[in-house]
C-alpha cells in the first residue's frame, strides 16, 4: 500500500478504480472532480461502511439543513436508553468503517448523513431515514438551493413500501421533498393529527390562538398519537427547535421496532428524553456569572440556526454575531432580535455587512476581530438577569480553525476575564 501525505496526485487520481471520500470533502474539491472527469466511482466513506456491516445491523439515518447531530445523537441515546447495543456514526461519533470492523458490530446504529455524504452513498437504505428540516444553506458550496436539496433528497434513492421515514410535518419543502416516496411516512410537528406533536403553552411567544377545548391536547406535552410522551419542561434543552429535534428522534425510534411501541418501552423513551442534555456548541449553558448567564452556540453557522436560537432565549440578550460571512442576508433576525435582544454586537469580516442589515434598527456595536475584545464589551454592557449568546450566524474562518475553537474560546473568555486573549488580533 502506499500512502501520499500534503498533496493530491490527480492524474494517480485519475487512474484509480474507487475514489472514497473523508466526511466533508465538497463535490467540487480538486481531486473528486478529477475523479469525475475520469469517470471514477466516487463514494463517500459511510458507503464503504455499510457495505462491511452485518445485514442485522439496522440504522437510523438523520439528515436535514439544522439539528442532524443533536437529533442523531438524541437516537443513539433513546436506542441505549432501551437497553440496546447502539453507537452513532457518520457526521457525528465513531466512523463507520471503525464501526464495521469492530469484532461484533452493533445492532443499531443511529447514522448522521451530510448532504454531501449522501450524494456519495448509493447504498443507503436506513431501518428508518429522517429529514428535520430543510433551508438554503452551503450557497458557498452549493450553485443553487435546488442542487442542495437534490442530495438530501438522495435519502430517499432506494426507497421501497417496507420504507419508513420520519418527516417534519411544519416544513413544507420536506413535505414536498417526500410526497410520493414508497414507505410508511411519520409526521411530527404542532398538529394533533401527527405521529408525534407538541402544543406551544399559551403563555409562550410563539403561541398560536389556542382554545380551551377538552378535546385538545394539553399545551406545553409531547404525545405519541394522542398519548402523552413526556411534558417539555422535562427536556432539559433551550428553544422549541429542540422539542422538534427531540421528537423527531422519539418518533424514529418509535416506528423502528414495533417492540419499541409497548407501553414499558415507551416509557424508557420518555426517561432518555429527560436524561439528554445539550451537545458542545449547540445551546450549550457555559457559566453564570455575576447573574448573567453565557450561552455558546458557535455551531449557528447560518442565519436560520441564529434565529432559532433567539427565539429560544426568555431574558434580555447580548447577542454576538459575526465571522465569514455566507451568503444570506440577516434581515430575517429582525424579528426575533426585536423582541430579545438588548444589543447586537456585530465582529469579524462579516460586521459591515450585519451592520449594514441591523445597524440602524437596533442597538449595535461593530468591533474588529479580536474575540477579546467582543466579549470585554459584551461583560460590559449585560446586567444581573441578562443572557450573552454567542450564535454568530457566519462560519468561524476568518478568525477561528473552526466552530468548535471559537465556542471553545467563548467558554474560556466567559469564565476567565480579561487575562486571556482568543481569536487573532485583527
Ligand atoms: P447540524 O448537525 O444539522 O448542523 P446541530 O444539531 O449541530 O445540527 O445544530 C446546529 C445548530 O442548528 C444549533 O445550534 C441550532 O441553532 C440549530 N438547530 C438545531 N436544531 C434545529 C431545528 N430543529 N430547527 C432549526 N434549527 C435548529
Amino acid at each position: 500500500m502506499e500512502a501520499e501525505a500534503g498533496r493530491h496526485d490527480l492524474d494517480r487520481i485519475a487512474r484509480a478504480a474507487l475514489v472514497v471520500a473523508s466526511p466533508g470533502v465538497p463535490p467540487d474539491a480538486a481531486p473528486l472532480a478529477r475523479a469525475r472527469g475520469a469517470r471514477v466511482p466516487i463514494v463517500s466513506e459511510i458507503e464503504i461502511g455499510l457495505r462491511f456491516l452485518p445485514a442485522t445491523t439496522r440504522y437510523i439515518a438523520v439528515t436535514g439543513t439544522n439539528g442532524k447531530t443533536t437529533t442523531t445523537a438524541l437516537v443513539g441515546h433513546l436506542l441505549r436508553a432501551l437497553g440496546h447495543d447502539a453507537v452513532d456514526a457518520g457526521n457525528i461519533g465513531t466512523p463507520l468503517t471503525e464501526v464495521a470492523l469492530a469484532p461484533t458490530p452493533p445492532a443499531w446504529l443511529a447514522l448522521e448523513m451530510s448532504s454531501f455524504q449522501l450524494h456519495d452513498t448509493p447504498g443507503i437504505a436506513p431501518a428508518v431515514g429522517v429529514v428535520t428540516n430543510l433551508s438554503p444553506d452551503h450557497l458557498d458550496r452549493y450553485a443553487t438551493v435546488a442542487e442542495y436539496y437534490a442530495d438530501k433528497a438522495l435519502l430517499f434513492r432506494n426507497a421501497t413500501p417496507a420504507s419508513r421515514w420520519v418527516l417534519n410535518h411544519r416544513d413544507a419543502a420536506v413535505r414536498e421533498m417526500a410526497a410520493g416516496v414508497p414507505g410508511a411516512h411519520f409526521y411530527f410537528g404542532r398538529s394533533p393529527e401527527c405521529d408525534m406533536s407538541y402544543r406551544v403553552p399559551a403563555e409562550h411567544p410563539a403561541a398560536i390562538e389556542n382554545d380551551d377545548d377538552d378535546d385538545e391536547p394539553t399545551p406545553g406535552t409531547i404525545y405519541w398519537r394522542g398519548e402523552p410522551l413526556l411534558r417539555r419542561d422535562r427536556l432539559a434543552l433551550i428553544g422549541d427547535h429542540n422539542v422538534d429535534n427531540a421528537m423527531a428522534a422519539a418518533l424514529a425510534v418509535i416506528v423502528a421496532d414495533e417492540a419499541h411501541q409497548r407501553p414499558s418501552a415507551l416509557a424508557r423513551i420518555a426517561e432518555g428524553l429527560g436524561t439528554f442534555r445539550a451537545l458542545p456548541h449547540r445551546l450549550e449553558v457555559v457559566g453564570e456569572y455575576g447573574g448573567v448567564l453565557w450561552i455558546n452556540d458557535s455551531k449557528a453557522t447560518n442565519v436560520s440556526s441564529t434565529r432559532v436560537a433567539l427565539e429560544g432565549m426568555t431574558r434580555p440578550t447580548i447577542v454576538l454575531l459575526g465571522g465569514k460571512h455566507k451568503g444570506e442576508p440577516y434581515t430575517a433576525l429582525l424579528p426575533p432580535l426585536r423582541r430579545i435582544a438588548k444589543a447586537v454586537i456585530a465582529y469579524g469580516e462579516a460586521a459591515p455587512l450585519i451592520e449594514r442589515d441591523l445597524g440602524r434598527a437596533l442597538a449595535f456595536y461593530r468591533m474588529g476581530s479580536d474575540f477579546a475584545e467582543v466579549i470585554d464589551r459584551a461583560r460590559a454592557i449585560a446586567d444581573p438577569g441578562d443572557v450573552v449568546l454567542l450564535s454568530p450566524a457566519c462560519s468561524s474562518y476568518d478568525m477561528f480553525r473552526n466552530y468548535e475553537e471559537r465556542g471553545a474560546t467563548f467558554r474560556r473568555l466567559a469564565a476567565g476575564g480579561k487575562a486571556e486573549r482568543g481569536g487573532r488580533g485583527a
